[in-house]
């Protein structure tokens, strides 16, 4: 079946997916969606065996549908490589009865480089495909780890350049130093004094600026995205679902065709939608469990029907979670809304207009998948200290609202369907946050210390990208005002 895109915003006009992946968002401002959702073709059964890069070929085939078999297993090898450092690429670890899908064994250590590792090879395999003449801007805004993600995976490629804006004051030291380190002639890094959502804000309104673009245009440049906007991101994370469902068959864990739960930390809501797809191609998922942290925006989402972000931002010791507009909720709005455009639209509008906007009791039917909760600071902590006492096994603070968000459903709903939590960084990207949780004497140790003695409690190898980074001197120290974002692109670019 030939799939084809269309923006959330407007069902009429359709894009290949190598278009959808180069343009990365619609010039509506909507977000590409598939005509519709294909349905796996390849048995459970038969995947219990297959590597990772091969689930991802069966998985992406299915999306990717103007991609040759050739151009597609060109990008998931040179994707899934020895960039990982396990060959498995995402190991499920049991630990206190639940499966912990570990999405952070790739070159920066969060579950980001799942998908950024290969969008970067979708899009220049797009760009060969459509005969693109222009080089590709990739404009990124970044909670924490999509930037390094972005940044890892778009360094010198050919033809492309990339811009990262992260909140200056929002993301961990390892974040930061991870970014503003990173080499590359056609990478640039910009501190913006403001959060998340005004980056991504910053970032959006810059791919809508049709001045902007035709600017652009003269000057031989064009704008993607390497935000879960993209469908180049969202596709790939629909792979390690079905990877894991297929790993917990082979390890005799379940049944073919027996349900399991998910759980994921979400922020911009991408992660947990690519588990939605994969229930709606027939992947046995029973409950969606969306965590979230103490910016519980989705959680007061699923419980009331309207979605409100005129609160206060919080900034926590999970900051990839620190979003109060999480972008592809839309994507299944327009679902739960019968993919009717008009109906998103006018929600988007009373979004960006009011910033809030409620769904109609029929459309609040759609959610009834999913289970919405949060965990505060404190909660998130105890979960971090009680699962290393209880087994050894030492997660990061945004797994740890996955996991205490689990606890709590468990407790309310007494479900013990098998489970899988999507654990997405390394406890060594928060290691300040990880090690005072477990105690707090931690916290007169220095950074590196610090890694040095999480290492030793969770006899776990530092990670290369952590031991990159002690010596690794500074390259990027450029802020900005977040109304000045689109000056700072224009001179990066020289125009
Ligand atoms: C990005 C990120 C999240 C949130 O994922 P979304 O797809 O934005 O919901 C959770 N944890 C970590 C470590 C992340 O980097």
């Amino acid at each position: 079946m030939n799939i084809m895109y269309h923006s959330t915003r407007n069902n009429a006009k359709e894009l290949t997916a190598s278009q959808a992946v180069l343009q990365g968002l619609a010039e509506d401002g909507g977000l590409f969606v598939p005509s519709a959702l294909p349905v796996l073709d390849c048995s459970l059964d038969s995947m219990k065996d297959m590597t990772y890069q091969q689930v991802a070929y069966e998985v992406m085939k299915l999306f990717l549908t103007d991609y040759t078999e050739e151009e597609l297993t060109y990008c998931i090898e040179h994707a899934y490589d020895a960039k990982f450092d396990t060959e498995e690429i995402a190991p499920l670890v049991y630990a206190d009865d639940a499966y912990y899908l570990e999405l952070f064994h790739g070159a920066t250590i969060a579950f980001k480089d799942m998908a950024l590792s290969i969008l970067p090879y979708l899009m220049t395999t797009a760009a060969r495909k459509n005969n693109l003449k222009e080089e590709i801007v990739i404009l990124t805004a970044t909670s924490g780890d999509t930037g390094k993600a972005a940044l890892a995976g778009f360094a010198d490629v050919e033809g492309t350049r990339i811009v990262v804006f992260y909140p200056k004051n929002g993301v961990s030291a390892v974040q930061e130093k991870q970014m503003v380190t990173q080499k590359g002639k056609n990478v640039k890094v910009i501190g913006i004094h403001g959060n998340f959502d005004d980056a991504q804000t910053g970032v959006k309104k810059m791919f809508n600026d049709e001045g902007l673009k035709a600017e652009l245009k003269e000057k031989g440049f064009v704008f993607s995205s390497a935000n879960s906007i993209n469908i180049g991101r969202l596709v790939p994370q629909i792979c390690y679902y079905v990877y894991a469902y297929a790993k917990l068959m082979a390890e005799g864990k379940i049944a073919e065709g027996e349900q399991i739960n998910v759980v994921v930390p979400t922020g911009n809501f991408g992660n947990i939608l690519a588990a939605f797809y994969a229930k709606n191609m027939g992947l046995p998922i029973a409950k969606l469990i969306c965590a979230s942290n103490e910016n519980k925006v989705l959680f007061d989402f699923f419980r009331t029907g309207t979605y409100d972000k005129n609160r206060e931002f919080m900034l926590t010791s999970s900051p990839s979670m620190d979003i109060l507009i999480s972008s592809n909720l839309e994507r299944l709005i327009y679902r739960i809304a019968g993919n009717d455009a008009d109906k998103n639209k006018e929600l988007m509008a009373a979004l960006t207009g009011q910033g809030k906007y409620e769904i109609t009791e029929e459309m609040k039917k759609g959610l009834a998948d999913f289970y919405g909760n949060y965990a505060g600071e404190t909660e998130t902590a105890a979960e971090i200290k009680r699962l290393y006492e209880s087994c050894g096994y030492v997660i990061d603070t945004h797994t740890a609202v996955a996991s205490a968000v689990y606890q709590k459903y468990v407790k309310e709903t007494g479900d013990n369907t098998k489970t899988v939590i999507a654990s997405t960084a390394s406890p060594f990207k928060f290691t300040r946050s990880v090690m005072n949780a477990i105690d707090a004497k931690y916290d007169a140790m220095g950074d590196f210390e610090l890694v040095d003695e999480l290492s030793r409690l969770a006899n776990v190898k530092v990670p290369n990208a952590i031991e990159e980074i002690r010596t690794a001197p500074v390259v990027h120290d450029k802020q900005c005002d977040v109304d000045k974002m689109q000056d700072t692109v224009k001179a990066f670019l020289g125009m």
